[in-house]
């Protein structure tokens, strides 16, 4: 009986295991946007793709000339 208790809890484990394993590792400070996302230049308020975008200071910029005149 208690083995069949252990191996309950052993399978329950690793479901739990395997579920938190398979949730995605986000090391970056990007929070939840994803590359492809749109963010918007915090001086010309043009959106563009946040691959193609500047991030300083917790905010996007579009282009160079953006950052500088921001
Ligand atoms: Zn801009």
């Amino acid at each position: 009986m208690i083995l069949k208790l252990l191996l309950l809890i052993g399978i329950v484990y690793a479901v739990y295991y395997i579920f938190f394993k398979k949730k995605p590792i986000s090391g970056s400070n990007r929070d939840e946007l994803q590359g492809s996302d749109m963010v918007e230049c915090a001086s010309c308020g043009v959106y563009s793709q946040l691959d193609d975008s500047i991030l300083s200071n917790g905010k996007y910029y579009c282009s160079k000339e953006c950052l500088e005149k921001a």
